[in-house]
């Protein structure tokens, strides 16, 4: 076993004293310099070195697999980071005038309409800045749906597979979370019969879900939740399964998010900035926020004429940088390259699961989507966990997959393996998980040994999160 991290002593930027201060002449009045700026005072290279340390003490996608499923990261070419960084797209100010910014309103349009198509909607608003705030739009528009009918529905139903979001933003717009079991890892009908009516608002669901399963029975599910007159809301943080073989408008649901920074080449590095659009059938559109960008067939501009609209989500019009990066990845593979990375996501996820399985229990038979859930449970007897051996994966140069989601499946692996991995890469992951079932207990208890940071107190750092230096002054 090869790989270690690099493992600085490195303090803090601030605790790095630097030089004292020379004494230079202020410029300024007095009544306008400050007493103090309480930055460090370093030289360039410590400044360097420093950030260079923490790099190779990190673990990225530049680095090597990151099979985080659900939530991972998938191919980010460069060239996208380049055109978000251009003068031109950083210079532009909000509050120009519509034919100063011809050329950005058209990004924007062709990308609402791109959306369109993949999503199998009629309209897409582009302000939501991640997928939880689309949900919460998505939450919002189906409860101006059905007060516009002059209905008053306080429920949202979802699968117990759901991703920890949706039930978080039907709470956050107002509604009742009713959770159903699932049935073989899909929507069991029967509850889901029993369980919408009168007071179901919308029911939630990823397609494939969670388990990476696609729910084949979505039309009927779709008709049993249209039937009780509720809205069908569709996660669509990973469309990589499905991009040009089908859409969730084919599938009849009514309201889409689209994660542009987890399906289109977007990082969200550090939590932001993001984007996460929604998309409508027609019978909606008038609901999204303003503006949405039209074109009259001469110009592009900004359109505030939608007559139940909830109003603003966010300011200005989306993250424009963001969508820049998601234009320009839709632009550069077009539909058969969407089409073929979905293709090679879901060979790559069925080719991975396959040779998982040989040491990993995978609950439910059958093919997957771009995505599939192992269960560490045989590490049980020996007094391991899935914990264990994603620390352990660190130490052969491995991010972890997403553990202990979904809930449905005990000591749960979720792994996504995304298009643009190669099948040495693929056999490696797998090699590492088969050698790690059977290494000493011990070893596998203190795991990681090779990375730069040990094993953290999970709880404490979730509890108790010191995010800057005020906050740890403060402490
Ligand atoms: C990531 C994810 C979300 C939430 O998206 P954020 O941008 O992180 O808010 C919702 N649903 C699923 C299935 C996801 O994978």
């Amino acid at each position: 076993m090869r790989f270690r991290q690099a493992s600085y002593p490195q303090p803090l930027i601030f605790e790095l004293r630097g030089r004292e201060d020379e004494t230079v002449e202020n410029p300024l009045p007095p009544s306008l310099a400050r007493g103090e700026l309480n930055i460090p005072n370093l030289e360039e290279s410590e400044v360097v070195r420093h950030y260079t340390r923490l790099s190779q003490m990190n673990y990225g996608i530049d680095c090597g697999f990151y099979p985080l499923g659900s939530c991972t990261m998938k191919y980010n070419p460069k060239i996208m980071q380049r055109l978000a960084k251009s003068e031109r797209v950083r210079s532009i100010h909000p509050y120009q005038k519509g034919d100063t910014v011809q050329g950005a309103l058209q990004v924007m349009y062709e990308l609402q309409q791109m959306l369109c198509e993949i999503g199998g909607v009629d309209a897409v608003t582009l302000q939501p800045s991640a997928g939880a705030h689309g949900e919460l739009t998505g939450m919002l528009i189906t409860k101006a749906y059905h007060a516009d009918r002059g209905e008053r529905r306080t429920e949202v139903v979802l699968p117990d597979t759901a991703h920890g979001t949706n039930p978080a933003s039907a709470a956050m717009a107002g509604f009742d979370v009713i959770e159903i079991p699932s049935k073989n890892g899909c929507v069991d009908l029967d509850a889901l019969r029993s369980s919408v009516g009168r007071s179901t608002a919308a029911f939630m669901l990823t397609n494939p879900n969670t388990l990476g399963i696609f729910e084949k029975d979505v039309l009927r599910i779709a008709d049993i939740v249209h039937e009780a007159g509720a809205l069908l809301y569709y996660d669509g943080a990973n469309l990589n399964a499905i991009m040009g073989k089908t859409t969730p408008g084919k599938m009849n649901f009514d309201i889409v998010h689209f994660n542009l920074h987890k399906t289109f080449a977007t990082p969200h590095g550090g939590g932001g900035p993001g984007a996460g659009p929604i998309g409508v059938k027609k019978e909606l559109r008038d609901f999204l926020p303003v503006p949405i960008v039209s074109f009259d067939g001469k110009r592009y501009y900004l359109d505030y004429d939608l007559q139940k609209s909830i109003g603003k989500v966010r300011c200005f019009y989306g993250n424009f940088a963001v969508l820049v990066k998601a234009h320009a990845y839709i632009k550069l593979l077009g539909g058969n390259g969407l089409k073929k990375a979905a293709e090679r996501a879901v060979l790559n996820s069925n080719y991975l699961r396959a040779r998982v399985e040989q040491v990993l229990d995978v609950p439910f038979p059958g093919l997957r989507k771009h995505e599939f859930v192992a269960s560490a449970l045989k590490l049980r007897k020996k007094g391991l966990r899935a914990l264990d051996l994603c620390k352990r994966l660190m130490d052969y140069g491995f991010h972890p997959p997403t553990a202990y989601f979904p809930q449905i499946v005990e000591e749960a692996l979720m792994i996504e393996p995304t298009e643009t991995e190669s099948k040495e890469t693929l056999d490696a992951f797998a090699n590492a998980i088969e050698s790690i079932m059977n290494e000493d207990i011990e070893l596998l208890k203190a795991a990681p040994h090779n990375a730069a940071v040990k094993r953290v107190d999970e709880v404490k750092a979730a509890r108790d999160a010191i995010l800057s230096w005020k906050m740890m002054l403060r402490k």
